[in-house]
């Protein structure tokens, strides 16, 4: 708990200072940051239009991945010659991950050390190679860097809070869907603003390379969409009023409203967003692998209480895990 307490006196500690700067405080001047603050490093306004995706590229089911063998090898005993192998002679897993999603991959700002949902869902995998779940060496990478980082063998797999779609099962494999999230709309409380409907020419921001960015490019009423490398620099936006609302996963958005009371999630989610563990395509044995530890962690009670220790405030109840879908 002394841990949230650090993260949360910090984020008042910045709603405090913004508030400061904000209209509502009588006798305070308006100093409202605008147009004229410094963007994010690497932040596009307006964001380049997303490139269209390759034909035949809806053509799957997302959700289903590679079947995991009947009995899972013990630590330390992977099968010779292939991918678990490398990673046992090597003796620790990679993992690309975020240090920006509140509650899912961020730096404990008591210890500096890397936590969260994905953090711990990525360190079962290195419990079930090597008998230890701090056999593991944490790379971060963005929404953008990631499926590189898993074609050119930088990490073993990435667990970021990331889509299962066809486009990208045609780049990468994913895992069975460990976690289910869907857009929505994070506002300035006392903005009147209810939904993405009502973003009709306004500026809305997300991460490159996220499905969330595509999703604010093509929606119907036409938000014009602001590109930035990691989460926080859009509540950044927000704060300083250069953008009117961020538009990603819920699970995300949570995140961040939670980081600043002056913000809230607004409208109904209007995408399915199944998260999975990216994995070179090539890797198919590790995508199994990870399969069977994903039935485990499912089965034996895990995913129940890493949700209710990371992404409690997410639900009244905590749900069931998401049902694993395979192609075979
Ligand atoms: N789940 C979405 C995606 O994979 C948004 C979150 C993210 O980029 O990590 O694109």
């Amino acid at each position: 708990m002394k841990r949230r307490r650090g993260l949360v006196l910090g984020s008042l500690l910045l709603t405090v200072a913004l508030a400061g700067c904000g209209t509502g405080n009588a006798g305070l001047p308006d100093v409202r940051v605008g147009a004229g603050a410094p963007l994010p490093v690497g932040a596009q306004d307006p964001a380049p239009s997303p490139s269209a995706p390759p034909a035949g590229g809806q053509d799957c089911d997302p959700r289903a991945s590679l079947r995991p063998p009947a009995a899972l090898p013990a630590a330390n005993r992977m099968p010779a010659g292939g991918t678990l192998a490398a990673i046992q002679a090597r003796g620790k897993l990679i993992a690309g991950v975020d240090q920006n999603s509140y509650r899912f991959g961020f730096r404990d700002p008591l210890t500096g050390e890397l936590t969260g949902f994905d953090i711990d869902i990525a360190k079962q995998v290195a419990k079930a190679i090597f008998g230890d779940e701090n056999r593991i060496q944490f790379k971060t990478v963005t929404s953008a860097t990631r499926i590189d980082a898993v074609r050119n063998g930088e990490v073993d797999l990435v667990v970021e809070t990331m889509t299962m779609n066809c486009e990208r099962w045609q780049q990468v494999s994913f895992s069975s869907e460990y976690f289910t999230a869907g857009q929505r709309v994070l506002v300035l409380r006392g903005s009147g603003i209810t939904g993405i409907a009502d973003l009709a020419g306004k500026k809305v921001c997300a991460a490159s390379g996220s499905t969330s960015i595509r999703n604010i490019a093509s929606d119907p009423a036409r938000p014009v969409p602001v590109a930035v490398a990691g989460w926080t620099d859009c509540l950044v936006m927000l704060q300083q009023n250069q953008v009117e609302a961020v538009s990603t996963d819920d699970s995300i958005l949570a995140g961040l409203a939670a980081q600043d009371p002056n913000t809230e999630v607004v409208g109904a989610a209007f995408t399915d967003e199944p998260y999975g563990i990216a994995i070179k395509k090539e890797n198919a044995d590790l995508v199994r692998f990870v399969n069977g530890v994903l039935e485990r962690v499912r089965a034996d009670g895990t995913w129940t209480s890493l949700h209710r220790t990371w992404l409690a405030a997410l639900n009244t109840d905590t749900p069931a895990p998401p049902a694993a879908r395979y192609q075979d």
